[in-house]
């Protein structure tokens, strides 16, 4: 049988990172010792006491059946508790918070809430797929919004057309930021909150990052910004704080409404998230926060020794405040794709080319930090010694 796939499947581009895992296997198959540095998955184990939580959890029959779909409330206190602590943000965990299964499920969820065909979305580019992606098969029309080197990787929002941000309904914005490592400032954020006003569109920031920074710098919410909650909802998750990302916990606050659609589809979707792994991403929440400082001691370790490499090659970077990644533009007479070609097939490191994040991604690379140090020093010596000098 050859089953014919909907428009909206063939509308998708492959998942980046499955053409990337293609070429990995091929070069693995003529035994060469690949190291990757494209996709961000932190290296590092889940901290022992959440474990232990969840342990606990699991042995406790009640948490084998059905979750509630917004999330327990034990749950939904724990990330408005933890959002009050961290950020001075108020949220009702009732009408505020809702659970989500990781951050990326709410993300591609969302536009079904707001967005009818023919309806358009704003998208920064570079920028997470999900975006796009999510708006895409809700039927809307992304419009990107350019993150160039000169705005410091920030939209200019007065550059939109007036026509365009009459028909948005919904703009996504992810600080600090995947790929280009930039952070905003809550003078930003303000500014977002005007713009989201006077067009009535509904902000959706995507704050993945914000517990994974350098050098005493704390990323800001959205959400502290006067006025945002009027606006907008923020996504967050356990993955990247607390190196999570296959228990799958997380969750959307701000905006009752908005938090309150997202639940609505949502529970004509899915069943929410297992117990045992609320009861997990509660634990680290509420408990101690030592490991998190930690695990950006290592990444700030390997972000130097990156950047340190590259520009000994004769790159000009400077060292990103947050996230565990590097974005770096290509030697000139380079795409983004020949020069990942060349590292791939010259030092046999993955790096993924900028265009996998969108059009204004050419020109440029990411290298992801969440490889062990002995492979990422190991991949590090070998862009030492197996690529040129370049001059920019
Ligand atoms: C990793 C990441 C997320 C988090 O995804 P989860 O589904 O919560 O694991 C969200 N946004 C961006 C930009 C990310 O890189």
């Amino acid at each position: 049988m050859k089953f014919v796939e909907a428009q909206r499947i063939q509308n998708l581009p492959p998942y980046l990172f499955a053409r990337i895992e293609q070429a990995i296997a091929e070069k693995k198959a003529r035994g060469v010792d690949v190291i990757s540095l494209g996709i961000g998955d932190p290296d590092l184990p889940t901290p022992g006491h959440v474990i232990e939580e969840a342990v606990k959890a699991l042995h406790d029959p009640a948490n084998h059946q059905y979750p509630s779909t917004a999330g327990m409330l034990a749950y939904r206190q724990a990330v408005a508790d933890w959002y009050a602590r961290r950020f001075g943000v108020t949220l009702d965990p009732e009408r505020e918070v809702v659970s989500l299964i990781g951050s990326k499920e709410g993300i591609a969820h969302l536009p079904w809430c707001y967005v009818d065909p023919g309806d358009v979305v704003l998208v920064p580019d570079p920028g997470y797929p999900v975006y796009s992606q999510g708006t895409i098969l809700a039927g809307g029309e992304p419009y990107y919004l350019p993150l160039t080197a000169d705005n410091g990787f920030l939209p200019d929002l007065a550059a939109v057309p007036d026509e365009v941000a009459k028909r948005a309904k919904v703009m996504f914005l992810n600080y600090p930021n995947n790929p280009t490592g930039a952070v905003a400032s809550k003078e930003f954020f303000a500014e977002v909150v005007a713009f989201a006003r006077e067009y009535g569109i509904l902000v959706c920031h995507d704050a993945a990052y914000t517990e994974i920074a350098f050098d005493g710098y704390r990323p800001p919410s959205f959400l502290e910004v006067p006025g945002a909650k009027d606006v907008g909802i923020e996504f967050h998750s356990v993955s990247k704080t607390y190196n999570m990302t296959g228990w799958r916990a997380g969750w959307a606050v701000g905006n009752a409404d908005a938090v309150q659609a997202l639940g609505r589809l949502k529970s004509n979707l899915d069943s929410g998230i297992f117990q045992a792994v609320q009861y997990a991403a509660a634990a680290a929440l509420n408990g101690p926060q030592e490991g998190v400082a930690e695990l950006c001691a290592i990444y700030r370790e390997r972000r130097d020794l990156v950047i340190d490499t590259l520009n000994g090659l004769g790159w000009r970077l400077e060292k990103p405040r947050a996230t565990f990644y590097i974005w770096a533009p290509v030697p000139p007479g380079h795409t983004s794709a020949s020069f990942a070609e060349l590292v791939l097939e010259k030092a046999g490191v993955v790096i993924t080319p900028g265009t996998g994040y969108g059009a204004r991604g050419e020109g440029y690379f990411r290298i992801s930090l969440t490889l062990p140090a002995p492979r990422l020093a190991e991949a590090m010596e070998r862009m030492r010694t197996c690529i040129d000098r370049v001059a920019f």
